[in-house]
């Protein structure tokens, strides 16, 4: 009875030896000043702060895009280098100001982005006003090779409280509404992570890359890419 459990404590052992992680890091809004009327606490970060964490993690980790991670995930044998991606949900504006930053550092990032909100006057439910959402034309002159863009559903909603049918409305609108932008990835990450067994098999049926938000690293790629937040209320609590 004990061998198993020893051989697949082995084996994991063994794994984290042959395989290391892919970190895939997911924030939100980062800007000079907090405006609450703007963001919530858990989703800001500073910008100093955030500049200095994303260069403390270029030390560690060589930075690759999601589209990169996915295929290592799914085929990497053995992998020594310690890799990272860096993701962005909501499409907040104040983001923009953050990417000449990246760009200059050499750094890929995947904004995953709510397309009802790209027209500049819908406002997400839980907001007391518009929280300044990047728009269309500015998300299509994102054409930066280090810059991709994946859903976050056609609204913010939570994927588990949908219907299959709604659930299917909302990401056939996400790609409706994002697939002619150049960055375009089908990649799909949930509000708050949420998701259930039917959200995973609508988002299967279409051949669409699910991204969860866990905490956990990635070493082989199963039902999905796992993030870990790195928001200022995240950092302040390592
Ligand atoms: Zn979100």
């Amino acid at each position: 009875m004990l061998l198993p459990l020893v051989e697949n404590h082995m084996y994991r052992r063994l794994k984290k030896i042959l395989l290391s992680p892919i970190d895939v890091f997911v924030f939100h809004a980062v800007s000079d000043v907090y405006d609450d009327t703007v963001n919530e606490k858990v989703d800001w970060t500073l910008t100093e702060e955030f500049k200095r964490y994303i260069l403390s993690l270029k030390n560690h980790y060589k930075f690759i895009s999601s589209s990169n991670a996915y295929i290592k995930l799914k085929s990497d044998l053995t992998r020594s280098n310690k890799y990272a991606v860096l993701t962005c949900d909501d499409g907040f504006k104040s983001v923009l100001g953050i990417l000449p930053f990246l760009e200059e550092q050499g750094i890929p990032v995947t904004l995953f982005v709510n397309p009802k909100y790209l027209d500049g006057k819908s406002k997400r439910e839980g907001y007391a006003v518009n929280p300044q959402y990047i728009t269309r034309e500015e998300l299509w002159n994102l054409t930066s090779p280090l810059i991709s863009i994946g859903m976050h559903g056609y609204e913010h909603n939570d994927a588990t409280e949908m219907t299959k049918d709604e659930f299917t409305g909302s990401v056939d609108k996400c790609i409706e509404l994002l697939q002619q932008h150049p960055r375009y990835i089908p990649f799909y990450a949930y509000t708050w992570g949420k998701h259930s067994d039917m959200t995973q098999s609508v988002l299967r049926e279409k051949k669409i890359v699910p991204v969860l938000t866990d905490g956990e690293s990635n070493y082989r790629y199963r039902q999905g890419i796992s993030r870990k937040p790195i928001d200022g209320y995240y950092l302040k609590r390592r």
